[in-house]
């Protein structure tokens, strides 16, 4: 960002402030969005996990759901558990309309990648349906996704993937199987992209990997990868 522009946005950011105080989306305590309080308390999705998906596991390098079949993902990463305020974030802005709080929970997930370091060249959000978009009015993962991108300095390449179907949600699939037959064959990657890359896909929320999984199995198909996926959250 140019001088000019950061000192504007600065004093954006402080307008904004006046209006619309930052409120704490875990406790309502003004100042942050996620105040250090609650951030303390939130879960993180610390090891011991499997190597490739990240799902809480003891036994070694990777668990047996991945061992059984490896994702199209590399290794997935997050980090917090989709519990307490890190869940309250999400709500905020999937559902809330709170778009500001992405900067917030992108700097979490900035963290874990600095320790990370997945050698990826670019940032990939999950794509929404078309008509998911226009009622939202923003794809949340492409705001996380321009945030990290802000802090880590890899560019955003938000036109690769795209979605083809509207898909159910996953959180009220009954089973693993229905989370997989809802995203098979929803995601596809444009005609004409550019050259192949390793690239990180961004997301608000892994449930159970099978939307990760699709966007990759697409990614890979086209030639791209290896793909790697950093979301704010995981469900435990
Ligand atoms: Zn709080
Ligand atoms: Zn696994």
């Amino acid at each position: 960002m140019s001088g000019v522009a950061s000192v504007l946005s600065a004093a954006w950011e402080r307008t904004l402030d006046l209006v619309f105080p930052r409120r704490c989306v875990g406790c309502g305590a003004f100042g942050a969005f996620l105040c250090p309080a609650c951030l303390s308390a939130t879960p993180r999705a610390q090891p011991p996990r499997c190597r490739a998906c990240w799902n809480r596991y003891e036994g070694g390098d990777a668990c047996f759901r991945c061992l059984q079949q490896r994702p199209a993902f590399e290794a997935a990463r997050c980090p917090f558990v989709y519990a307490g305020a890190a869940r309250e974030a999400v709500h905020a802005l999937k559902y809330d309309g709170l778009s500001a709080v992405a900067a917030t929970m992108a700097e979490a997930m900035a963290g874990v990648l600095s320790e990370w370091r997945p050698p990826v060249t670019a940032l990939v959000p999950v794509p929404l349906a078309g008509r998911r978009r226009r009622s939202r009015g923003y794809n949340q993962s492409e705001l996380l996704a321009r945030e990290l991108s802000r802090l880590s300095g890899l560019p955003v390449n938000g036109g690769l993937l795209m979605k083809r179907k509207a898909t159910p949600s996953q959180a009220l699939a009954a089973d693993e199987a229905a989370r997989h037959a809802n995203v098979e064959g929803a995601f596809a990657v444009r005609p004409k992209a550019e050259t192949a890359g390793a690239l990180l896909l961004v997301d608000d929320v892994m449930t159970s990997g099978a939307t990760l999984d699709a966007c990759a199995r697409a990614l890979v198909a086209a030639g791209h990868g290896p793909v790697c996926a950093l979301t704010f959250a995981r469900e435990d």
